[in-house]
């Protein structure tokens, strides 16, 4: 049976959340597990500019708000779960890439993520989850959400 060491959880911060910690924490529990936590903001990437006026810095100041709430939420969680600094990840980028990225670069040996049991395509496997699958090197718990 395998035995994780290196456990990381993947939140987006929504209403869901709590179901993918439990899970996480209860795996890392049973297998004496280090905890990791990473959010990725995905950069908004369209400047819009609509009769030669420009948005950019609304749109540099909407990033900079999201990036600062990202970082306040993860904090304060890894403070509730007693999650030391340098294991609370908040990345810029693709949620999937950076997930892989610092599978590798950490040695993580399991990630939890939630799935979301909606309709249609995301009856199964909502994308990024289905995106973090493809081509990563080592298991992954997809966590069947529930909406509340
Ligand atoms: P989704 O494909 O957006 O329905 O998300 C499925 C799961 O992927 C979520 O429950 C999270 O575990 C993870 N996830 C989605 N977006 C992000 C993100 N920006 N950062 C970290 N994890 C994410």
């Amino acid at each position: 049976m395998a035995t994780y060491n290196k456990v990381l959880i993947a939140l987006d911060f929504h209403g869901d959340n709590d179901q993918i910690i439990e899970k996480g924490k209860q795996i890392a529990a049973d297998n004496g597990s280090g905890l990791h936590l990473i959010h990725v903001n995905e950069p908004i990437t369209m400047a819009y500019t609509a009769d030669g006026m420009s948005f950019n810095d609304q749109v540099i100041a909407l990033e900079a708000s999201i990036r600062k709430e990202s970082r306040e939420k993860m904090d304060n969680l890894g403070s509730e779960m007693n999650i030391a600094e340098d294991r609370r990840l908040v990345r810029e980028g693709v949620p999937a890439r950076e997930i892989h990225e610092v599978v590798k670069e950490l040695g993580i040996d399991l990630i939890v993520m939630g799935t979301h049991g909606q309709s249609g395509l995301k009856l199964l496997l909502g994308s990024t989850a289905n995106s973090v699958l493809h081509g990563v090197s080592c298991d992954v718990l997809t966590v069947r959400v529930y909406d509340a």
